[in-house]
């Protein structure tokens, strides 16, 4: 398959890894009954799922691009780093993404403090419960579980509530450098991709000093349609994608079907003014057998 002419590439979705809660197999199936024509899993922080999802594409005959999400600390905010294309079992990129996972037990631990003195008990074990591994424990799995308990109707409710900055469950923590994650990603030989940059509340000069900084790393490519957008902040990073000669990424940031807006491949297409990135990453994405 020729990629310029690939519109639906999903790259950007969660399984049960990282936050999410369908497994890569059940993701993979989703992704394919809907269209999806290039896909990567992305979980935060871990690439324990890329061979079980490299597996199910390939028995679905669905091209695969390697991935994952990058949590990282910049100008005193959570930015999130999208590599593509890597080679999953690159030891710097393996063991630089367990250092960035290392401090998630701890954090858990005093998020579940600060929501005691609030009277929620229990939320440590209670979130613990949706992953499995402490190193694993996001605010998501905290959500889910404030749901179950009946503090909130919904995930965003207890996110407004309890996990944001100034609330009670919420703890500030310290992620992986910017030069660091591009440097594992690079060193891995995939490309970086600056996730839903819409989310980050950064006035124009922080995101300038953002990207600038991103692309003094090497850094290539800018989510642009994503379903943490709107379309009027797709269309936005549109344009600055094309200012600053940035390579567009498209993907739904897929978690669950109960708590997602948008489905794996259920996205508006990226302008034709566009340079997508997978067009940039021909030679990584691989390719279901029958197309060789
Ligand atoms: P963590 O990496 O533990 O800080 O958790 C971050 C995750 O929480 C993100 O990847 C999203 O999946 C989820 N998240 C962040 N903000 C919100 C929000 N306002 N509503 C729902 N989910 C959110
Ligand atoms: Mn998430
Ligand atoms: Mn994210
Ligand atoms: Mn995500």
């Amino acid at each position: 398959m020729n990629t310029s002419i690939l519109t639906n590439a999903d790259l950007h979705c969660h399984s049960r890894v990282s936050d999410g809660t369908l497994t890569p197999e059940a993701l993979a199936t989703r992704a394919k009954t809907n269209g999806v024509q290039l896909w990567a899993l992305t979980d935060h922080d871990e690439v324990g799922g890329q061979q079980r999802a490299i597996h199910a594409a390939r028995a679905l005959e669905l091209p695969y691009l390697t991935g994952v999400e990058v949590s990282v600390s910049f100008a005193g905010r959570v930015v999130h780093i999208v590599g593509l294309g890597f080679d999953h079992h690159n030891t710097a990129l393996v063991e630089g993404l367990r250092a960035t996972r290392g401090g998630r037990e701890q954090r858990a631990r005093e998020m579940a403090d600060g929501l005691a003195q609030v009277g929620i008990k229990g939320a440590y074990e209670g979130a613990l419960k949706f992953v499995g591994n402490p190193e694993l424990i996001s605010r998501t799995h905290f959500a889910r579980f404030l749901v179950e308990a009946g503090h909130c109707q919904d995930v965003p409710e207890v996110f407004r509530r309890f996990l944001t900055e100034g609330k009670p469950g919420y703890v500030e923590h310290k992620w992986a450098r910017l030069s660091d994650a591009l440097r594992w990603i690079h060193g891995a030989g995939g490309l970086a991709v600056i996730a839903h940059p819409a989310r980050y509340g950064f006035n124009p000069t922080e995101e300038y000093a953002l990207i600038t900084e991103f692309m003094g790393h090497g850094g290539r490519g800018i989510e642009v349609v994503t379903g943490s957008h709107s379309d009027t902040e797709a269309a936005k990073y549109t344009e600055t994608a094309i200012e600053f000669d940035l390579l567009a990424s498209r993907g739904s940031d897929f978690h669950s079907p109960e708590e997602s807006r948008t489905d794996l491949g259920r996205l508006a297409d990226l302008s034709g003014r566009l340079q997508p990135i997978w067009m940039a990453l021909e030679d990584r994405i691989i390719w279901p057998s029958c197309l060789h």
